[in-house]
């Protein structure tokens, strides 16, 4: 079978049309407004790939090494000459045409439709990766549509794809593709809506809705206005309105989609009557009574009538917390700064110098002066971490919670106290190490790691996580964060283990930019299409200079305010050109993603220099989200001048705007008890950032230490943040009281008008 409407399909027919051609099957069986619209189905695609004769070739050139870049770019594009070059048999585009012709003719007209592809593995854990997410809008007329049908069908041999099938052992010849043709509903309005309350389960529905066409919602790229309503009562609970600059819609002359400014008057004014509140809140109830769970609905009108355009389940894995209580307490050895939260026990393990690591056995607790990026092998097998020196933004610290094992930092003198003491437990909360085992604490193979279902927490500003190794990826995304607010690529880097001016010297550019690309996409694919916001090297001397090669790093007398950041790679360019062919790979490959920070910027100088390089590497400015670090007080005084200079988003970097602000070394211990990134001088800057960045439409976000901490969250979320990027362990916290800062603010608002 060739064409399905869509009325003919059921949830029984997802190898026919795929997930989503079920889907819309089903709501127009329960009588809810859907596009009119057919599949051209799975087999239609298998068939098209046996009767050109193109099968065979096809899945052989998929035989490659999908860790070689370039094979898997090479891979791509065969996969999908192959297709296109091949003629579409005529029986089977004459059925297209006459579906499109009979779609017409009930609408009326010459129609302009969506086309989208529909994946049939319904065991993909991400659609994206099935090539679910091509969809090309405003197609009109007969020939186009075929046209559109093959560039779906193409979407299945995208190297992300590849890649993702291949690690996931699912062969690529059992994997099929459908391909969903709609009438397009040219939207008035448009947005998502949740059909119960994100974390409590209640049932109240939140909408969020936008002017034009549904992508500016969907995408994240405005703040929608926020509605809540009780399903129980019917009452309208929040009305939450938002400043909308831009909307999409679809230009009359060309048909293409456009995005433009929100005239004046509507940009304040609010999306949604109560009438269509009430519609909406209905229509999501069928919905969630047809599937039994909860749902995530698009949603748009025209002409004041809705259109259901998707429906998805809202649930993601959550895990259940370590425990972490120690109900008796033992005779307390050492103390230092909770770094990573949980308790565990173990052997002590004592490593002075690198050639000792391999003592470290699974179990045990490592305890040493500083960890250092060679040890990271060693800490994955320790439970517990313990060092002399460093405070929360440390290495052992930062990589320790990505890890999500218990550590204590800065105790001075653990290596000393601990020499002849066998057995510890630690409590990475509360900083302290006790000798023997304590009733209470557990080890990471006792760990309750129950997977829930729960429905996905959505609050208005974004809570991202922070990561630095990209092993942490998967932990990371589990945390259900809206994204990656912060990738550290030193670590990575430093993990290499060799300086990447000896990969210059030796001509293996080729090689380090491999590496780069190998790491940004293991956390690239673990958050796709969730943002990921990589930031270019941030190394200090001091750090770089005892790798393999690193002798010409310069002796600085304060590393911290030398040659790093953003001034390095710009006085280095031939690194910073590498770091950008490694991006330019990743776009090549589909990670559309992924975007670009630079760190320690203190002039607009040097952003505009930055992205001279980035434009002549041969990246589109237009196409990527490109930012800075908010770090310097220069950048926070004069941050009107570097909008003017043209950027997408900033990020506090808290952690050295506070060092700045108030001349207190971040990593030395004698001045620690001064350290305040709640400091008036602190928070004065950021206000003044965020205030002038909404006034821009630029986005803020933090990615430093402080935007773990709840009660700095709601103050950001009161000055208006965008997003707050957290560590892997306090996402759920932080979570928690943007929520109920975000309450807060409506709950005010309400009371006072
Ligand atoms: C910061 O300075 O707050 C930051 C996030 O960067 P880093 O800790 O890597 O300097
Ligand atoms: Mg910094």
């Amino acid at each position: 079978m060739i064409i399905a409407w869509l009325e003919e399909v059921r949830s029984k027919d997802v190898s026919l049309v795929g997930g989503k051609g079920a889907s819309l099957g089903e709501m127009m069986n329960e009588e809810l407004p859907v596009p009119r619209g057919f599949a051209v189905t799975a087999q239609a695609f298998r068939q098209f790939l046996d009767d050109t004769g193109i099968a065979k070739k096809l899945f052989k050139s998929l035989e490659i090494d999908v860790d070689d870049s370039e094979a898997l770019k090479n891979a791509e594009k065969k996969a999908k000459s192959l297709i296109i070059d091949a003629k579409m048999p005529p029986e089977m585009k004459r059925d297209i045409l006459s579906a499109y012709d009979k779609l017409c003719d009930r609408e009326g007209e010459e129609v302009f439709v969506a086309v989208r592809s529909s994946a049939t593995a319904e065991d993909l854990p991400d659609a994206s990766f099935a090539g679910q997410q091509e969809t090309f809008l405003n197609v009109r007329g007969g020939e186009a549509v075929v046209d559109a049908v093959k560039r779906c069908w193409i979407s299945l041999y995208g190297a992300r794809a590849i890649f993702y099938r291949a690690k996931q052992g699912f062969e690529h010849e059992h994997v099929n593709i459908a391909v969903i043709i709609q009438t397009m509903v040219d939207a008035d309005k448009a947005g998502v809506l949740f059909t119960a309350h994100p974390t409590s389960g209640e049932p109240t529905t939140i909408i969020e809705a936008g002017w034009g066409l549904g992508e500016a919602v969907v995408s994240g790229s405005i703040s929608p206005d926020n509605y809540v309503v009780d399903r129980r009562t019917k009452k309208i609970l929040q009305r939450n309105i938002a400043t909308k600059n831009i909307m999409h819609i679809r230009d009359r002359d060309t048909g293409n989609t456009i995005k433009k400014k929100v005239p004046d008057d509507m940009m304040d004014e609010k999306v949604l009557t109560d009438v269509e509140l009430m519609k909406l809140t209905e229509l999501g109830e069928i919905v969630e009574n047809h599937y039994g769970i909860p749902q995530d609905v698009e949603w748009a009108i025209v002409n004041e009538k809705i259109y259901m355009l998707q429906s998805r389940p809202i649930t993601t894995i959550q895990r259940i917390g370590k425990e972490t209580q120690l109900v008796e307490e033992g005779e307390l050895i050492l103390e230092g700064i909770g770094a990573s939260p949980g308790s565990a026990y173990g052997n002590v393990e004592i490593v002075s110098k690198l050639d000792e690591l391999d003592r470290v056995s699974e179990g045990d607790i490592l305890v040493t002066k500083m960890t250092t990026p060679d040890m990271v092998t060693a800490m994955k097998r320790a439970v517990g971490i313990i060092t002399d020196e460093g405070g929360l933004t440390c290495h052992a610290a930062i990589v320790s919670r990505e890890l999500g094992t218990p550590c204590v930092v800065g105790t001075k003198k653990g290596t000393t106290v601990l020499k002849g003491v066998k057995l510890v437990t630690i409590d990475g909360e509360k900083g302290r190490v006790y000798e023997g085992r304590l009733e209470q604490a557990i080890t990471k193979e006792e760990e309750v790691a129950k997977p829930v279902e729960r429905t996905r927490q959505v609050t208005v500003t974004e809570v991202k996580v922070n990561i630095s190794i990209p092993d942490a990826a998967e932990r990371a995304a589990f945390t259900g964060a809206d994204g990656v607010g912060l990738l550290r690529i030193e670590h990575m880097i430093l993990g290499l283990g060799k300086h990447p001016q000896l990969y210059i010297k030796e001509g293996k550019s080729e090689e380090y930019i491999n590496e780069l690309v190998k790491g940004i996409r293991i956390v690239a694919d673990a958050f796709y299409p969730r943002s990921v916001w990589v930031r270019t090297l941030d190394a200090p001397t001091d750090e770089f200079k005892s790798m393999q090669g690193g002798e010409d790093e310069p002796i600085e007398h304060n590393p911290m305010m030398g040659w790093r950041g953003i001034r390095r790679d710009l006085s280095n360019v031939e690194h910073f050109k590498l770091e950008l062919q490694a991006f330019k790979r990743l776009y090549a490959l589909g990670y559309d993603n992924v975007g670009i920070m630079l760190p320690l910027v203190q002039h607009p100088k040097e952003l505009s220099k930055a992205k001279q390089i980035i434009v002549e590497s041969g990246l589109d400015l237009d196409k990527i989200e490109l930012g800075i670090m908010v770090e310097t007080p220069a950048s926070a005084l004069i941050i009107d001048q570097f909008i003017e200079e043209g950027l997408d988003f900033i990020s506090f970097g808290t952690n050295d705007l506070t060092q700045y602000t108030l001349a207190i070394d971040r990593n030395n211990e004698n001045v620690a008890y001064m350290y305040d990134e709640t400091h008036p001088a602190v928070l004065r800057l950021i206000e003044h950032v965020i205030q002038e960045c909404n006034k821009a439409g630029v986005k803020t976000s933090i990615c430093g230490q402080a935007g773990s901490s709840p009660s700095m969250a709601k103050k950001l979320v009161e000055l208006g943040i965008t997003s707050i990027s957290a560590n892997i362990d306090a996402v759920e916290s932080v979570r928690e009281a943007v929520l109920r800062a975000e309450k807060g603010i409506l709950l005010d608002f309400a009371r006072r008008s």
